[in-house]
């Protein structure tokens, strides 16, 4: 029998995890955070405790309490015995954190299934992030002790190479299947907001099970996701195991569209052009590196975009010398005084950023300052402090991301329209969802034709009632 449990992603958008079991295999499809649970209890200055491993976690439902598939170190310092592995895979269809972040918690052992770019992105957010638990690449055992050169006890941190374990990752390939105990496992990419994402087809004696991911049909890639419907109709599935996020939307998103209009916008700039966007998004870069070298500008990108290029060499449509990197002030704010060595100003910025800040297409705000017209930069509101060293003018910002979904977003988004007015900043907007419409989902799955649907990632299961299959929610 094959038993499907979803674990995260029932009636809400996003924390997929959901249990497939056939014959005494087990994996996991996605391993995600859910937000809505997360913001129930939790916000930016209170934030689950390190100290609690896991406890926080289970406590207030982040994460399902199962046996077998959690970190040792973590389970050991709650005082829980030794577990054995009882789970064969984890399978990511995407690096969004919704899909991808609680991986931190998993045992290290735990094959983790996904794309090239999914694994490259994962390794970007462990590098250059903030977060507490992102062991998602190279995980270091927690709470423990070393014998330090005074022969004393010291704390392990990751610079102790004894301590540190890689990730088990498997990379896969399109048409290439991977046998896991009684299943097959085809990973086939599709379109969405972030590079590498993909679906999953699962092969069993009792009937297969198509997984969507998170999928829409109007990015650059959306050949990819018709190839993906043509794949999963060919396998008759028993089961599809389907996204719903704009179920309940009919408005057919274009990014072809969102182009056009960053371009139009900023032709008719007369001072520099800021775009906000997500920032790993490499659809939407592509989008805004093509409309400012249309309107013969450069695209400037911030050290962490600057990271993500290059990690991804040629996965990435354009490389890192093609844009320029903007180089913000930052703790002493050497970068700006003369008569520095560059030793002296590396002190100023992470390891990582220190690679970045001292190039030939390396640029500060006061070159956007003094040759507004040339340029095209990537913004977002945590780093909007910059305006003061800019001092802009005539400038415009185009939003190119979603709307506010929650109270915390909305002061966010009042408190950016304050810089944006303090500094005579005109907002314009252009954007594409990462997800398919409701008129699209009901396509696709009435030309699949799978036997039954499974709704995940959506708040309106109800409305895939529309389609031609039995729809289960659970
Ligand atoms: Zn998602
Ligand atoms: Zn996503």
């Amino acid at each position: 029998m094959v038993q499907i449990d979803i674990l995260g992603g029932k009636n809400e958008i996003g924390g997929n995890k959901i249990l497939v079991e056939h014959e005494g295999t087990r994996i996991i499809l996605d391993f995600g955070m859910s937000f809505n649970q997360n913001s129930k209890y939790f916000s930016e200055f209170l934030q689950p405790r390190k100290c609690s491993a896991l406890t926080d976690f289970f406590e207030l439902g982040l994460l399902p309490d199962i046996k077998g598939i959690y970190r040792t170190d973590y389970l050991e310092h709650m005082g829980r015995q030794p577990e054995e592995r009882e789970i064969d895979a984890v399978l990511l269809t995407h690096a969004h954190a919704d899909h991808a972040q609680y991986i931190h918690f998993l045992r290290f052992d735990v094959p983790i299934l996904c794309t090239k770019e999914t694994k490259i992105i994962l390794q970007c957010l462990e590098e250059t992030g903030s977060n507490t638990f992102s062991d998602y690449i190279k995980a270091c055992e927690a709470f423990k002790f070393y014998r330090n050169t005074k022969g004393s006890f010291s704390r392990v941190t990751k610079k102790q190479q004894d301590f540190l374990h890689k990730r088990n990752f498997h990379l896969m390939e399109p048409e290439k299947k991977l046998k896991i105990g009684s299943l097959e496992i085809e990973m086939v990419p599709v379109d969405h907001s972030l590079p590498g994402a993909c679906g999953y087809i699962i092969y069993t004696s009792e009937g297969n099970l198509v997984y969507t991911g998170d999928i829409r049909f109007h990015g650059s890639n959306r050949q990819l996701s018709r190839k993906f419907v043509e794949k999963a109709k060919s396998v008759n599935p028993r089961w599809l195991i389907c996204e719903g996020t704009r179920i309940d939307k009919q408005e057919i998103d274009s990014e072809d569209r969102v182009k056009e209009e960053i371009t139009r916008f900023i032709s008719k700039a007369r001072g520099l052009a800021f775009v906000e966007h997500p920032i790993r998004d490499l659809d939407r870069v592509k989008s805004i590196f093509e409309s400012a070298r249309t309107n013969g500008r450069y695209f400037v990108v911030p050290l962490k975009a600057a990271y993500l290029i290059e990690s991804l060499g040629n996965l990435c449509p354009f490389c890192l010398d093609d844009v320029k990197i903007l180089v913000p002030r930052k703790s002493w704010g050497l970068i700006y005084k003369e008569g520095y060595e560059q030793d002296l100003i590396n002190k100023d910025y992470d390891s990582w950023e220190q690679n970045y800040i001292h190039r030939s297409n390396s640029i500060t705000c006061k070159e956007l300052r003094q040759n507004p017209l040339n340029y095209v930069v990537s913004m977002s509101l945590w780093e909007i402090n910059q305006l003061v060293d800019i001092q802009p003018q005539n400038a415009i910002w185009i939003k190119s991301s979603c709307e506010p979904f929650c109270e915390e977003m909305e002061l966010d988004e009042e408190r950016k329209q304050n810089w944006l007015d303090r500094f005579k900043i005109v907002k314009y907007s252009a954007h594409a969802s990462g997800h398919a419409s409701g008129l699209e989902l009901i396509k696709m799955i009435n030309e699949i034709k799978p036997d039954s649907v499974i709704p995940v990632h959506t708040e309106k299961p109800d409305l895939f009632k529309q389609a031609e299959a039995k729809i289960i929610v659970y």
